[in-house]
């Protein structure tokens, strides 16, 4: 039976016992913080079950992608444990219990699916009598057949809260599959008694004390793993041998060097890290140190070690997509859709391992050998941080690749190394931000300070605290740095990326300039600034009024942010994320997800989707909502920020984009007059930042520009609509000036050079030049040598010069004079001593410099005379 029929089956059959089929939910948990991966079918479901949010039928059944990374080490020495998997399940939300579950996934698995009732087997908690009962008495499964587990096998509870017994369905995959040991049973560990459901009964709740007391809305929570059903239903031993997967082993068992063909378990893992990695990328994961990114970048990793190890070249995983998806993408459409960007993710990720990873490994064996020299078998933390650090291994691969030598690693060292290069950049990021002093704030903690700045830019309030200093105040006075609390203000403060607003806070007798508005750590508005004028007094009325004009260019800043996230979403795909951002009066800031940077054409088609949206002047409209209308509506929702349910605030601009925001806006979008890109950067791995302007500062720009170009018109005397040509036309110009005085430059050496061949001398058979002559520097003094030596095939030469009041020397010899003995480093350094300096070189070469300029004639005229003692020197000896 082919696996899509499996899951068709499934979903068809409870269906029919009036489920709401609904369909896979993201491998990314979208409302659980503390959930990295989606690792089971009632994962996203969990609201329902804890009655956090009401389901939208009381009997759910879906077939769940699942990554479960603590199963990594299992998978390829087992035949059935993979990372990525499908999990069927059904679902009760207090509605039928035990006798429904369990009646329903005999009937299944009996009459739906057809296995043997000879080869199946069941478990269930060994107190849960009901359940027995129900598999015995009601079923008809014999005694025998009913294994009765402990807590560890067939109790689930995390923590505390909703928990319960579970009932298993086991395969017998026959002795073959089995591991040969006596007590083989169900449950054993090896291959073949397979477990291929799960039902779940959550029927307690463990509470603080330890108790357990029975819940008045009892669920049912089953899961059966499709890879593993198929396995039974196909007859085949492993999950690399069912329909979904062999074609992807095949694939890669091809691609295996011929004579490592036969390592079983490198090729499963390949196989198996593949599909999950073409998943998660699929759902929008992208690699990184942190996180599910860091467990995708595992997977990738540890991938291309092992296919490296069997003899792959090239990009190893990449090369897979386009099968996978092919097999995978009718259930999965997203896969098909975005094949070519997986492939983009994957491609690059195994470039920048690839390029490490033999480099790591090498160093990786040095360690090794090190750490078994000294008798020791512990790898120390900051050489795995290295590893890290430097050659992307990820730490848990490094301590795979040792423990498969018999060695360990040091973790506790690893993680400190970590702490302290984070702690490094938190101090980096202190120091260039400052992050708020609790301590300082403490007197405002029970106050409440009412925001009414979505409506209004000025507001009549109470000033209920002053602080100076952190100390609480009864009176403040002109020139004084305070930070003052309202009962109510239009003032916002610093939040979503939003800069707070500034302004002024006025007294009948004095005024505040607020130069700055925070949160407390407990959310109370914070104005901070100094006392203009008079003095201010604790209890007093105020009026508080935002800098309007200000305001109005953090809003323009704000829509356009909004318009940008869509535009780039848009324009480069739904893996676009918010990553951080900045929205202040004169410009905005947006960082994102995003694996390369963008190409002109790119920045450029998102500029002007921005400012097609700003001349459509669209509405912006700001609304109340729950957070699952939101969802409905599509609205984006930043990960990192907390929402509550049944209140948050959207912002739409028409119906080009809405947003979960707490932020200020525009109340159309033509009020933003203009948008322009500045710039478009990288910032740290899989990190994009872009820079803008809106409105008044964009259009100032464009202004900037304009008078530029006015200026470069004016200097270059031509009309603006010439200018590129006239441009062209003077680099045309400049480089043939450039050419010319190149040729003017060498033909001025050469004839300078004739005069110098004729100041040749012989000396005992020796051609000797010693002459000054005029050089800025070294260099050229060196070329008028060489072009010298060009001309005569054998010659000692000395050239000097005068250059800032300083004498240049150089000297060489033909290679013939120095095997007869002549020395043009000693030569200069003799030379160079007359005119009260020093240098080196070698027998062919040298060069030198002195102080004495005046002396410069007569030490050149010494060298006739050098020449002549070295060889007497040489005949000497
Ligand atoms: P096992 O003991 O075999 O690891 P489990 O007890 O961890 O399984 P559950 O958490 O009960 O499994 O998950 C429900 C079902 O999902 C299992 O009955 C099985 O069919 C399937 N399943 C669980 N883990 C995996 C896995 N790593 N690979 C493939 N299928 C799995
Ligand atoms: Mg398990």
């Amino acid at each position: 039976m082919q696996s899509s029929t499996i899951r068709e089956i499934f979903l068809d059959y409870f269906s029919s016992k009036d489920h709401l089929v609904m369909p896979s939910f993201s491998l990314i948990p979208q409302s659980d913080p503390t959930l990295l991966l989606i690792g089971a079918g009632m994962a996203p479901l969990k609201p329902f079950f804890t009655g956090e949010k009401k389901p939208p039928h009381p009997r759910v059944a879906t077939c769940q992608k699942c990554v479960r990374t603590p199963d990594i080490e299992r998978v390829g020495h087992t035949g059935r444990h993979a990372t990525f998997f499908e999990m069927l399940g059904n679902f009760s939300f207090g509605d039928y219990f035990k006798e429904g579950a369990i009646e329903w996934a005999w009937d299944l698995v009996l009459n739906g699916y057809r296995l043997p009732e000879d080869r199946l087997w069941v478990s269930i908690y060994y107190e849960d009598e009901e359940a027995f009962k129900i598999w015995n008495e009601k079923i008809g499964v014999p005694a025998d057949r009913i294994k009765r587990m402990g807590k560890e096998d067939n109790f689930w509870e995390i923590g505390l809260g909703p928990c319960g017994p579970c009932s298993e369905i086991y395969y017998d995959m026959g002795e073959e599959a089995g591991c040969d040991s006596p007590d083989c049973a169900v449950g054993c560990d090896c291959d073949r008694y397979l477990e291929i459901w799960n039902l779940v009964f959550t029927q307690f709740s463990r509470e603080a004390s330890g108790e357990l007391v029975e819940l008045k809305q009892k669920n049912i929570d089953t899961g059966a793993g499709l890879e593993r059903l198929a396995m039974a239903l196909q007859g085949v031993h492993s999950i690399y041998e069912i329909d979904m997967v062999k074609p992807v082993y095949e694939h890669f068992y091809n691609l295996a060097d011929k004579s490592r063909r036969d390592q079983e378990v490198p090729l499963r893992i390949i196989t198996e890290h593949s599909r999950g990695i073409a998943f998660m990328i699929g759902d929008g994961v992208i690699p990184s140190n942190e996180g599910r990114g860091y467990v995708l970048r595992r997977l990738l990793r540890r991938a291309v070690r092992f296919g490296k190890l069997l003899g792959m070249e090239g990009n190893i995983i990449t090369g897979a997509v386009p099968l996978i998806a092919d097999i995978m993408g009718s259930t999965y459409p997203e896969l098909k859709e975005r094949q070519d960007y997986i492939c983009q993710i994957t491609g690059l990720e195994e470039k920048r391992f690839q390029e490490t990873l033999t480099q790591g490994m090498d160093i990786l064996e040095d360690y090794i050998e090190d750490i078994r020299a000294r008798d020791e078998n512990t790898l120390p933390g900051d050489l795995a941080f290295k590893l890290y650090d430097t050659y992307g291994f990820p730490l848990d691969l490094t301590a795979e690749i040792l423990e498969e030598k018999g060695l360990d690693i040091d973790r506790e060292g690893f993680a400190e190394k970590l702490r302290a290069q984070q702690d490094r950049a938190r101090a980096a990021a202190k120091a260039s931000g400052g992050e708020a002093d609790d301590s300082r704030y403490r007197a405002a903690e029970q106050l409440t300070t009412q925001f009414t700045g979505y409506e209004t830019l000025e507001q009549e309030a109470t000033l209920i605290l002053a602080l100076v200093e952190g100390e609480t105040q009864t009176e403040i006075t002109k020139d004084q740095k305070v930070e003052v609390l309202l009962d109510k203000t239009p003032f916002y403060a610093e939040a979503g990326g939003q800069i707070g607003d500034t302004g002024h806070i006025e007294s009948s007798s004095g005024r505040i300039k607020v130069e700055n508005t925070i949160y407390s750590p407990w959310g109370q508005i914070i104005h901070q600034g100094i006392v203009e004028e008079g003095r201010v007094f604790a209890e007093e009325t105020v009026t508080a009024r935002v800098d309007g004009g200000r305001r109005q260019g953090i809003c323009r800043s704000h829509t356009s942010t909004h318009l940008l996230h869509r535009a780039l979403r848009k324009a480069l795909g739904e893996h676009v994320n918010q990553a951080g951002s900045l929205v202040a009066p004169d410009r905005l800031r947006f960082d994102f997800n995003h694996f390369s940077a963008l190409t002109a054409d790119e920045l450029q088609a998102v500029e002007e989707a921005v400012n097609k949206m700003v001349l459509a002047n669209v509405p912006v409209k700001v609304e109340m909502t729950t957070l699952e209308e939101a969802e409905k509506l599509g609205a984006t929702a930043i990960f990192t920020e907390k929402y509550e349910d049944n209140s948050v605030r959207m912002v739409s601009a028409g119906e080009y984009t809405r947003e979960l925001c707490g932020g200020t806006h525009v109340a159309s979008s033509g009020e933003i007059g203009l948008f322009k890109i500045v710039s478009e950067e990288g910032i740290g791995s899989g990190l994009r930042r872009i820079e803008a302007v809106a409105g008044q500062n964009a259009y100032k720009r464009t202004l900037e520009r304009d008078r530029l170009i006015e200026k470069f018109a004016a200097s270059l005397n031509t009309a603006e609509s010439r200018l590129e040509q006239k441009f062209a036309e003077h680099m045309a110009e400049h480089r043939a000036l450039q050419k010319s005085y190149h040729e003017l430059k060498q033909r001025l050496a050469a004839s300078e050079v004739k005069t110098l061949l004729s100041e040749v001398k012989e000396i005992e058979g020796i051609n000797v030049l010693s002459a000054r002559v005029t050089a800025e520097n070294q260099e050229t003094l060196r070329m008028v040598m060489d072009e010298v030596k060009n001309h005569l095939p054998s010659v000692v030469v000395v050239l000097g010069a005068v250059s800032d009041g300083k004498v240049i020397l150089v000297s060489s010899a033909t290679s013939d004079l120095v095997n007869r003995g002549i020395r043009a480093d000693h030569l200069l350094k003799e030379v160079a001593r007359r005119v009260g300096g020093g240098g080196g070189g070698k027998p062919a070469l040298a060069q030198a410099g002195g102080k004495d300029t005046a002396a410069l004639p007569s030490a050149l005229d010494s060298v006739e005379e050098l020449v002549r003692d070295q060889l007497k020197a040489v005949d000497q000896s």
